[in-house]
């Protein structure tokens, strides 16, 4: 476990941290989830149970004050990861577990791993473990409606209870009940969480109600603040916006237009809502204030062949065509191609000096940037193209699959490819006046795709090591291509960004940055530019999205729920207008800024949409006012239209050429 994220949200106790570090989290979950078991995220297990959040388990035996030789009972045993960190503080842990098979599975991973002062039991862990008693302490990992009593009883005089007592759904609070006498308890709330629902004789009596959750979260300590009106707050602020296909709505922005650079996010991978208004505002951008940049959260080798489009250059021969990797509806649909088209157009009849360009920031396809730069150097310079070969040669196992490279280079303990690439890079960078004086924007896009090649190697060893480094990199590759798309523009350049919230947002105002560490290119943006970079957040309460269930599978149209009730979302879904924007920036509206200021819930579907597990897996905490300096609301939406992914027989797959 990376208990650095642990520090950083507050766990200090050395003890716990040890023993968080001791414990391997891949044995308790199922061989599916194995790369994730390091995230500090509940997965799921057998039963629709739950192994519980990292975060959670250090909380609760921390707030239990555990010394070496306690006696403890662990109500829930679900996986039995709880109750392996526990064995590795305590004298003797007793697990309780009323779903059979999940005691039984869990008996025998703490068997196979040696833990042997801990004993698993079946049954109702709200009647306690009678024999056992008294406990120095008691952990229950899941809400109930009151502290059962034969609980408070089962407690040594000294001995702490942690339970969750609330709802069955919703926010429930943590609750320490420590003994101070034989006959007497004091209770201390802990902060809002939500768990799993206890379930016994004293719990909650009946199966979980449709609406109960399946795992469990620790709210920041501030959403218990009193609720003020805020829809009515949001209705007042909010400016309508007019229809998406009114020539005023691009106007509505002219306010973020003093910015040099103007991002502008979106909620989902797959609205179409999203992508028409950021065509609109952008056209707007690009038409009455100058901007020239587009760059985009897509692979810069695939935006480069709608740059050339765009900008009615030479399809570039023996390049494959664009946008073939998952996932495809990204950017392959109907609502880019109309505004690549309407960039064409405006192009056509402009100097190329004056052409808006359209640029990939990701760092995905490394093997389409490899053909790139080889193809480049083969027009200008056959014996540079040599030695690069050479040394792109180190990648060519991995090119396919370059995930495979990180797990390559972490078992044979070295970055093979990292010196080639990085040399590949320098050798162009040496040559730069040279070879921009034979085509400059040729230069521009085959260093592009030499520095995506770096980093990518990065990224992929990174991504082994933990989630926040390998997020960080490819954030910070953007940012980077985003800086040298200005430069390279030179003076009077202004970008426009599409990417999802979760880049473009501040993610120090989120937990992203707050717990995980992890920084965005909003954030960078934020500290280089200051208030010339606009961040602009977009969000809907339901409809439909485009989205996949799993990594490379199948694009779906499913059906978005409505927003949780402790979300920024369902406070702009209950103000009732029904599409908007807020001005969100310091001197536009400080009241309310100051009422959004709360921490609370926010939705981000990626190219993967669980609704099933929405809440664990789509929400996260977030200062919105700090995080954008606007919000582009829609309470409804629909999915995209995707254009065909699979080649048509007898036709050639052009993207965005043959549109
Ligand atoms: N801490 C566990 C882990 O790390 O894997 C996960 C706990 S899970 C969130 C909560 C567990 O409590 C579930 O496995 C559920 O079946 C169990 N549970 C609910 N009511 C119970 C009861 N009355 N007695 C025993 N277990 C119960």
């Amino acid at each position: 476990m990376a208990t650095a994220q642990l520090v950083r949200r507050g766990v200090s106790d050395p003890r716990v941290l040890g023993a968080m570090r001791q414990v391997p989290r891949e044995s308790f979950v199922r061989p599916d989830m194995t790369e994730f078991a390091y995230e500090d995220s509940p997965l799921p297990i057998a039963e629709g149970q739950t192994i519980s959040q990292p975060y959670i388990v250090a909380l609760m035996i921390e707030a239990a004050k555990i010394k070496p030789g306690d006696r403890v009972l662990d109500v829930g045993t679900g996986s039995g990861y709880a109750a392996a960190v526990l064995s590795r503080i305590t004298g003797k842990v007793f697990s309780i577990e009323r779903h059979k098979a999940l005691a039984d599975a869990a008996r025998t991973t703490l068997a196979q791993l040696g833990y042997d002062n801990v004993e698993v039991r079946h049954g109702d862990g709200t009647l306690g473990w009678p024999d056992a008693s008294p406990f120095d302490a008691i952990l229950v990992a899941a809400g109930g409606p009151e502290v059962p009593e034969v609980l408070r009883k089962q407690l040594k005089v000294g001995g702490r209870l942690i339970i969750p007592i609330g709802k069955m759904a919703g926010v429930q609070e943590l609750v320490r009940v420590v003994r101070d006498a034989h006959d007497h308890f004091h209770e201390e709330d802990l902060g809002p969480v939500t768990f799993v629902p206890l379930i016994g004789a004293k719990g909650w009596s009946e199966a979980p109600v449709d609406g109960a959750p399946s795992f469990e979260r620790v709210w920041p300590k501030k959403a218990r603040a009193p609720r003020q009106p805020l829809p009515d707050l949001i209705r007042q602020t909010a400016e309508p916006l007019p229809d998406l296909d009114d020539r005023a709505f691009g106007s509505l922005f002219d306010r973020f237009t003093k910015s040099r650079v103007v991002l502008l996010g979106e909620a989902t991978h797959g609205t179409s809502e999203f992508y028409r208004a950021r065509a609109k505002i952008t056209q707007h951008l690009i038409e009455h204030h100058g901007f020239n940049i587009v760059a985009v959260e897509a692979d810069w080798p695939d935006a480069a062949a709608i740059d050339r489009y765009v900008r009615h250059k030479s399809v570039h021969v023996g390049s494959g065509p664009a946008f073939r990797r998952f996932p495809m509806w990204m950017w392959r649909n109907v609502e880019v191609a109309n505004f690549v088209d309407w960039l064409r157009a405006r192009n056509a009849a402009l100097h190329p000096d004056q052409h808006a360009g359209f640029f990939g920031l990701d760092i995905y396809n490394m093997n389409g940037s490899i053909h790139a730069v080889l193809n480049y150097l083969d027009r200008f310079d056959a014996e540079a193209a040599h030695v690069a070969r050479q040394r792109y040669g180190c990648l060519t196992p991995w090119q396919r699959d370059p995930a495979t490279y990180g797990r390559a280079a972490l078992s044979t303990g070295y970055a093979k490819c990292e010196k080639p690439v990085l040399l590949a890079l320098g050798e162009l960078l040496a040559k730069q006046l040279e070879y921009e004086s034979q085509d400059r924007d040729g230069f521009l896009d085959a260093v592009q795709n030499a520095r995506l090649i770096a980093s990518a190697e990065r990224y992929y060893r990174a991504m082994y090591y933990g989630s926040a480094e390998s997020w960080n990199l490819r954030d910070t590759h953007m940012f980077e291509t985003l800086t040298h798309l200005l430069d390279w523009r030179g003076r009077g350049a202004k970008a426009v960004v599409w990417a999802h919230n979760s880049h473009i947002g501040n993610a120090a105002a989120t937990d992203m940055g707050e717990a995980r560490g992890e920084i965005n290119i909003g954030q960078l943006c934020r500290e280089q530019f200051g208030l010339d970079a606009a961040l602009i957040g977009f969000g809907t309460d339901r409809g439909t999205v485009a989205a996949a269930s799993d990594w490379d599978g199948p694009m779906e149209i499913k059906r978005v729920r409505p927003a949780h009730a402790d979300s920024y979302e369902r406070l702009c879904g209950d103000s009732g207008v029904p599409r908007f924007l807020l001005d969100l920036r310091e001197r536009a509206k400080p009241e309310l800024r100051e009422a959004l200021s709360t921490g609370r819930l926010e939705r981000a579907i990626g190219v993967i949409y669980r609704p099933e597990t929405e809440l664990a897996s789509h929400y996260f905490d977030a200062r919105l006012p700090e995080q954008f300096d606007g919000y582009v609301w829609f309470e409804e939406t629909r999915a995209i239209t995707p254009l065909p992914t699979e080649p048509q027989a007898g036709v050639p797959d052009t993207y965005p050429f043959g549109l």
